[in-house]
């Protein structure tokens, strides 16, 4: 599905006015299809001295069915180039990374991947410190300079963390990552013992109950159907407003719907209620609901003010302690938030929907090491510019500069923002805590 000027720009006309005038040629972004291979080509794989990785990282890629090759050669066009980067300890062997990189990123396919894995900085101490920090520079100004599509990632991988990235690593070889992109990613040392791989990698949420708020359209649809075609069984809510269209969805995902307002007094109680008694409890919450009321600060209504944060946060927190005091969120439970790039860097006319959305990124960091304690993760996506009902209503020339601003020269899916979500269900995900991934493009807005 792309938009219509990137429609334009793939017809002969097109092609002859973006050139001349030097417009830009948003690329058709590879999308996951189930069945295909993960990458388009083989993975380079290569290494700082005393890396800790290689081991990991060979299995992984190995059982992902992706073509691991250690040494350049001559014409070849690579899916992924990944550098472990964990062996740096001072910063003049950051030029491990120059040495590697240089003479190959021409070489990468359409949509391919850039994956640099580091120690989280925060872990150690003196120079090594400083010379992790520095890999986040390096990998997002590759994923500003790669074209095609193709995208680049850090991954902190803590000490003893190794085996738990694996899920991490498969999201991010594959096409499911197709709108992620100059990201840095956490995988902790705590929840690697509860990490544990599905047994179908197509089907990781088998057995699984989840519950998608705002799930009548949108993204919201989109979570709901990548999480069913993942296994789960998908409890769909909407307010009763939408009740023709929530229906519609969770027929389609062969799940249920339940009509609530997340607002109202007794909304916690009732879906503890429903939850426990329909289904014996929920193993993965997402909290997509959520509204805008734009104006300028000045101009802003009390009303506009009170029901942004309303929905968008303040009813998120009384549903997470509510299903977390009455245990109905199971143990190694997961939940989920939607943030915003206006969270991250504010945007005009949005204090109250900022503000919000900053504190769903609040919501994660202060809840995280209580998720940990009982097995379970919390994290946000964070979208950036998404086709969808919400985006259509935006101005034209705000929408063409949302879409184009970033490195992919393009608006993201509902089904990317999905994705991103289903990476944190999976059970394999145990030690992605406390992560606040943008799902943007690289949009250069809250850079
Ligand atoms: P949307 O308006 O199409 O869908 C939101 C859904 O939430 C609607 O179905 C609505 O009925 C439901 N909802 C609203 N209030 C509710 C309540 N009180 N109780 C239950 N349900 C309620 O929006 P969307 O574009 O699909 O966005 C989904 C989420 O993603 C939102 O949290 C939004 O802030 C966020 N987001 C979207 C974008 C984007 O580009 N579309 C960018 C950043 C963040």
């Amino acid at each position: 599905m792309a938009d219509k000027y990137q429609q334009f720009t793939t017809t002969p006309l097109g092609k002859f006015v973006t050139s001349k005038l030097g417009l830009p040629k948003p690329p058709v972004l590879r999308r996951y299809r189930p069945g295909q291979p993960p990458l388009d080509g083989p993975a380079l794989l290569g290494a700082a001295p005393d890396g800790r990785l290689e081991k990991a990282l060979t299995a992984q890629l190995d059982a992902a069915g992706i073509e691991i090759v250690r040494a350049p050669a001559d014409g070849k066009r690579y899916g992924a180039l990944v550098f472990d980067a964990t062996g740096i300890t001072e910063p003049t062997q950051l030029r491990e990374l120059y040495s590697f990189f240089h003479p190959v990123v021409r070489d990468i396919a359409p949509s391919g991947r850039v994956v640099v894995l580091g120690t989280p900085p925060e872990l150690v101490e003196g120079r090594e410190r400083i010379a992790q920090r520095a890999l986040e520079g390096f990998t997002r100004t590759v994923g500003k300079e790669l074209k095609g599509g193709a995208t680049s990632q850090l991954v902190y991988v803590a000490d003893g963390a190794e085996e738990a990235a694996e899920s991490t690593m498969r999201f991010l070889l594959s096409a499911k990552s197709a709108f992620v992109d100059g990201q840095v990613i956490r995988v902790g040392a705590a929840g690697t013992k509860t990490a544990q791989a599905p047994a179908d990698w197509a089907k990781p949420l088998d057995g699984k109950v989840a519950l998608v708020t705002g799930a009548s359209r949108g993204i919201g649809a989109a979570i709901a159907e990548v999480l069913a075609r993942d296994g789960a069984h998908v409890v769909a809510l909407d307010i009763p407003a939408q009740g023709g269209e929530l229906s519609a969805v969770a027929n389609r995902v062969r799940g249920s719907a339940l009509q609530l307002d997340i607002t109202a007094s007794d909304a916690p109680q009732r879906l503890a209620d429903h939850l426990t008694q329909r289904h014996g409890g929920v193993d993965i919450v997402v909290h997509n609901a959520g509204i805008t009321r734009d104006k300028t600060l000045a101009k802003m209504s009390e009303s506009a003010w009170d029901s942004v944060l309303t929905v968008n946060l303040a009813a998120q927190l009384a549903v997470n302690d509510k299903l977390l005091a009455d245990d109905v969120l199971r143990e190694n439970g997961r939940i989920v938030g939607v943030s915003s790039i206006a969270g991250i860097a504010g945007n005009v006319g949005q204090s109250n929907y900022a503000a919000s959305k900053a504190g769903v990124i609040g919501m994660i960091d202060e809840a995280a090491p209580r998720m940990a304690e009982r097995g379970g993760t919390i994290n946000a996506v964070a979208p950036g510019f998404i086709e969808t009902q919400m985006t259509a209503k935006v101005p034209i020339m705000i929408r063409e500069f949302g879409r184009r601003l970033s490195s992919l020269a393009q608006g993201g899916l509902p089904v990317d923002v999905a994705e991103t979500i289903a990476w944190y269900a999976n059970p394999a995900s145990a030690a992605v805590n406390g992560n606040v991934v943008r799902v943007c493009g690289q949009g250069f807005l809250g850079a």
